[in-house]
């Protein structure tokens, strides 16, 4: 990868806002939680499919999961290479996604919210709770650059532009925050009537 720059933020947040949020908002309407992601290409940050959770339908179904199970439903002829992709997950991954994400074999990924905004702000607190109850990890305790892939967190690699970007950048993020607010606000409550193990 290149050095992140404004034209991938703005456009890994334009997937977030135009192709992940529309989906996400139907799934929470039907009771699943509020996490979406996304792969896109590489060479031209075309889009190759955007997903939402579906832990309705199974458990395993985070975002990420459900992403990765679609984007194998596509005809091999037409499924880039995962080395060619990114993959864009609107929340910082939990355990499973992020070893869903190394066993298919992306060398990335990109993040909106972290682990701590989904337990803070969103009221789910299980991805802290079991990377810390099975794998005794603290926040942050993971390793966010390894053999296998670099993560990115896109409000810190926004802090990184010149000051007029960065500010732009923070707008937009806060503008996709109160979206996700509201969306959790619902699936909050919802939550009672659904079966999903860690809802
Ligand atoms: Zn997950």
């Amino acid at each position: 990868m290149t050095a992140p720059d404004l034209p991938l933020i703005n456009r890994l947040l334009d997937v977030i806002e135009q192709d992940i949020l529309p989906k996400t908002a139907k799934g929470v309407a039907h009771g699943n939680k509020l996490f979406g992601a996304a792969i896109l290409k590489k060479s031209d940050l075309s889009l190759v499919l955007a997903e939402t959770n579906n832990e309705l339908e199974n458990p395993l179904w985070h975002g990420e999961v459900h992403t990765l199970k679609r984007f194998y439903e596509l005809p091999k002829d037409v499924r880039p290479d995962t080395k060619d992709c990114i993959f864009l997950s609107t929340h910082e991954p939990c355990s499973l996604c992020l070893s869903a994400i190394t066993w298919t074999g992306f060398d990335n990924f990109y993040y909106l919210f972290s682990h701590e905004d989904s337990r803070d702000a969103f009221a789910i607190p299980h991805d802290l709770k079991i990377l810390k109850g099975v794998f005794t990890l603290e926040p942050g305790g993971y390793n966010a650059e390894n053999a296998f892939w670099k993560s990115y967190a896109l409000p810190a690699l926004a802090t990184a532009l010149p000051k007029a970007d960065a500010e732009a950048v923070k707008a937009r993020v806060a503008t996709l925050a109160a979206a996700y607010a509201a969306l959790s606000q619902r699936y909050q409550d919802s939550k009672a009537e659904n079966d999903i193990p860690l809802n």
